[in-house]
């Protein structure tokens, strides 16, 4: 009799002489990724929760594909990036199942802004919704393209411009999509995406798709993941940020134009514009320059000293702009002949409505209501205070297993503060420590002799010390600032005293200025919390990274104001509860930037003695990996071999 078949474990792929190392020449053992597999199929197995922090280089995510393809589950996978979706889906995906010798079940989602609309296509051709050559030349590319695509990801048309605005004319967003009352829909893109995710054993989608679709479910709509029984959370120190997001609301000037703009265009296409519905919708554009001039005012974010004050300030305009939208859905429900693309702009006047009253009369105290502005936009937004409770409701008490992991998610070597922040009900926890040798690969220095980085003269005495630090690694550094101001002083200051060329964020892309950064012999770039994560530059041309301040949240954003309040009130410490850790996870990150592969080698340097001389910097120190250290300006030198 044949012996009974048993599943293969995660231990018979990542061992020392596993299926991996058979599979893949240039595979080497790390036993971190074991430790970190097994504990990953035992949560499984076992139905629990999982936190892991996984060092950078310990290979997590075949840690975690691995044992959710044994579980014979239907496992979420949610990453940072889209980027990394793809990275996923394209090659490991492939590698495994060519190496399993079976079919996998997999399928990846993205936002709906990422897929065409066939009838958009379709329209476009009878109607002039396109405007000048290049619009005209993009969309004949697309034509052709819907012809074969399977998918319709737009990601598959490289030579498509990252702004091409017609593509955004042809998106399949939501708010302008008919459903099932669509002619396509039996092909439309975002019909057979989730058709393909109902018959996927793993599901690959990014945090902000996990976090609409959840909190859309939570409003008793239909979301369009289907049901899963775990989700493993990739890059998941980002998720309290994301769902912050998605479980609260926001309204903006640009919103209620584009409603307008896209009644206008419907009823010229549809022939059902009538000069009544041109006065209400003048009325409406009126109205809502006269709502969101009251909110004018400096540029960035800010907080509502006084509600109720604001409310009494401009109630009568406020008054205006509710009517208005009522009197725009009553036109728009009396259209005759009412056209299905109505049905998504009925809804979308509905949930602007709902929202600008939410905003401007809701007493939950559990929301923190803020402006931001940026250029002409005026975004009003409510944010929940604590997504804990949410999350925990949502979330941990309703899916059997949830698997966080990160480079980093611990402070001080544990990780009160990530399950409080998240609210994880008792998950187990791992530290998987990554391949990396950093006590001989970096060196951290913290200058010491600086002025506390609050003081006037910190700017002036920190530049001299950076163009010092430059000189001795021959540029190949990134300088990474807690605020654009800080940023441009130091560059202005800077990059006409050293030899080696400069770049600074905002004067481009973000991804040009980093392929011209890997590009450019010596280069140093100047930029914010943008590249503090998610930014890979293995290899010499990154050796250096200095940070300007140890990151501690701007006290006064709103949204770290009302947090900070928040623990107050409840007799907690912010400061050791919330303030600390949550800087010492964006230092981690940001230094986590030098040390890509086990090549690699650098400087990080720390312009901010804090560190070393308040009681708080232990937790900084605590949290970061074992880098070699020194406050000798000659120790860097050394390294750096000068
Ligand atoms: S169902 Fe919606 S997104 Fe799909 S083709 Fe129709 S209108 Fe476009």
């Amino acid at each position: 009799m044949p012996p009974p078949q048993t599943s293969p474990t995660a231990r018979q792929f990542f061992h020392g002489r596993g299926l991996l190392s058979e599979w893949h020449p240039q595979y080497e053992y790390r036993p971190g990724q074991q430790e970190m597999a097994e504990a990953v199929e035992g949560a499984l197995a076992e139905k629990r929760h999982l936190v892991v922090e996984a060092g950078t280089g310990t290979g997590k995510t075949l840690a975690y594909l691995i044992p959710a393809i044994l579980s014979g589950k239907r496992v979420v996978v949610s990453t940072g990036t889209k980027n990394l979706q793809e990275q996923l889906y394209f090659k490991d995906i492939p590698f495994l199942a060519r190496h399993m010798n079976r079919e996998l079940r997999v399928s990846y989602m993205k936002g709906r802004k990422n897929y065409l609309c066939r009838q958009k296509v379709y329209d476009a051709e009878k109607e002039p919704v396109l405007a000048g050559l290049e619009e005209v030349a993009d969309y004949q590319v697309i034509r052709e393209w819907e012809k074969t695509t399977e998918m319709g990801d737009r990601a598959e048309i490289r030579q498509l411009p990252a702004g091409s605005t017609a593509w955004s004319k042809l998106d399949a967003r939501r708010e302008l999509c008919s459903g099932q009352k669509c002619a396509q829909f039996e092909r439309c893109f975002i019909t057979r995406m989730q058709q393909r995710a109902r018959e996927s054993d793993i599901i690959i989608v990014n945090h902000h798709l996990f976090f609409a679709d959840l909190a859309v479910k939570d409003r008793d709509y239909e979301g369009i993941i289907p049901d899963y029984q775990a989700v493993i959370f990739d890059e998941a120190h980002e998720i309290e940020s994301v769902a912050g997001d998605y479980f609260g609301c926001s309204i903006s000037n640009h919103q209620v134009e584009d409603l307008r703009r896209d009644i206008t265009a419907l009823a010229r296409r549809k022939n059902f514009g009538t000069q009544e519905l041109d006065r209400v919708l003048m009325t409406l554009d009126e109205c809502a320059d006269r709502f969101f001039a009251v909110f004018a005012g400096k540029e960035g974010r800010s907080g509502i000293p006084d509600r109720v004050e604001l409310r009494e300030s401009c109630e009568a305009v406020y008054q205006d702009l509710l009517r208005v939208l009522e009197l725009t859905g009553a036109h728009l429900q009396l259209v005759k002949g009412a056209t299905d693309e109505l049905i998504p702009l009925n809804g979308r006047v509905e949930e602007l409505r709902q929202t600008l009253q939410f905003w401007m009369e809701s007493d939950d105290s559990d929301f923190v209501y803020w402006i931001e502005r940026r250029g002409r936009g005026v975004y009003l937004e409510a944010t929940p205070i604590d997504v804990s409770s949410l999350l925990r409701d949502k979330l941990f008490d309703q899916v059997d297993t949830i698997i966080l992991t990160s480079a980093t998610l611990a402070v001080g070597g544990g990780f009160e503060y990530v399950k409080t922040r998240l609210g994880i009900p008792a998950p187990r926890t791992a530290i998987v420590q990554g391949p990396f040798d950093y006590p001989k690969q970096a060196l951290l220095y913290v200058a010491n002799g600086l002025p506390d980085p609050r003081s006037p003269s910190f700017t002036e005495s920190a530049s001299e010390e950076v163009i010092r630090l430059l000189e001795m690694s021959k540029g190949r550094a990134f300088v990474l600032f807690t605020s654009y101001q800080q940023m441009r002083a130091f560059h202005d200051r800077i990059s006409f005293e050293i030899e080696y060329p400069t770049l600074l964020q905002g004067t481009g892309p973000n991804h040009a200025l980093l392929d011209e950064f890997r590009n450019t012999p010596h280069c140093v770039l100047f930029a914010t919390s943008s590249f503090w994560q998610g930014v890979d530059v293995p290899g010499d041309n990154l050796s250096c990274v200095i940070i300007d301040k140890l990151p501690f949240a701007v006290p006064t954003d709103p949204v770290v104001e009302a947090r900070v309040r928040a623990i107050r009130e409840a007799g907690g410490d912010a400061f050791h509860d919330y303030q600390v850790p949550s800087a010492a996870l964006a230092l981690k990150q940001g230094f986590g930037r030098l040390i890509r592969s086990r090549s690699d080698r650098g400087v990080l340097a720390l312009l901010d003695n804090r560190i070393t001389k308040q009681r708080y910097g232990q937790i900084f120190f605590d949290s970061l990996p074992d880098y070699g250290f020194t406050m000798q300006i000659n120790e860097v030198a050394r390294f750096f071999d000068v």
